[in-house]
């Protein structure tokens, strides 16, 4: 399935516990990376110690010109950057909610 938004292509069959389309039943080869396996076939052989990054941030694309070949200590510092990010951010709307909404309980705070 294609977002027109994004342009990502998004898998529609079984995931992984951590969100990623899971090919493997598809071509009978037990569990396996849907992205990985579309990049395989649509541009070539990933380099051994290599993950591919989701430029665009979404573990169920598998377009292969959103992702990136990365070493994997590449690929867990960005992981890590992220992170950190989305933290970041989630601090920011908490301190807008509080400037907005003063009286609004904070457990009732979401993200
Ligand atoms: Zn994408």
């Amino acid at each position: 399935m294609c977002d027109l938004a994004s342009g990502c292509w998004l898998w529609t069959g079984p995931t992984t516990k951590k969100g990623y389309g899971d090919a493997g039943h598809v071509f009978n080869l037990g569990p396996n990376l849907a992205h990985r396996i579309t990049y395989m076939l649509l541009v070539g052989p990933l380099a051994r110690g290599h993950a591919l990054d989701h430029l665009c941030r979404t573990p169920l694309c598998v377009r292969p010109d959103h992702l990136e070949p990365v070493s994997d200590e590449v690929n867990t510092r960005r992981m890590l950057a992220a992170m950190r990010r989305q933290r970041a951010w989630q601090q920011v709307g908490q301190i807008i909610r509080l400037i907005l909404y003063p009286s609004l309980p904070t457990d009732s705070w979401v993200g």
